[in-house]
């Protein structure tokens, strides 16, 4: 486990996620794919936001169980909450916002989002 930096663009959302990084996740659900989100899930205590609360803008679609929180400034989608399937509160990171992680150094795991 490391604790990362990571945000949005224009830094106005920023935060802290610990994690291996172990599981990140390539979705070919309709949003993942058209925003390009490689997203890895950390429980809420392994999450803190630092900054950009309140320039948060929720979009949510299909069954509106999680939250894709984007930066009103700059639109990029860095984090979103939500829940796993079990009920549990989960944060879904997206690793390419994450300072200094070089994506093409990730091992992806395929999701097949788009059937459910
Ligand atoms: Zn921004």
């Amino acid at each position: 486990m490391q604790t990362y930096q990571g945000g949005c663009h224009c830094g106005t959302v920023r935060y802290e996620a610990t994690t291996d990084l172990e599981t990140v996740v390539s979705c070919n659900c309709s949003h993942c794919s058209k925003r390009g989100l490689l997203p890895t899930f950390v429980t809420p205590d392994r999450f803190r936001l630092l900054s950009g609360e309140d320039a948060l803008e929720d979009y949510q679609f299909n069954r509106k169980v999680i939250h894709h929180l984007r930066c009103r400034h700059c639109g990029i989608e860095s984090f979103a909450r939500g829940k796993a399937p079990d009920g549990s509160e989960m944060v879904a990171v997206n690793a390419r916002c994450l300072d200094g992680i070089d994506v093409g150094s990730l091992k992806l795991t395929p999701f097949n989002g788009r059937d459910f």
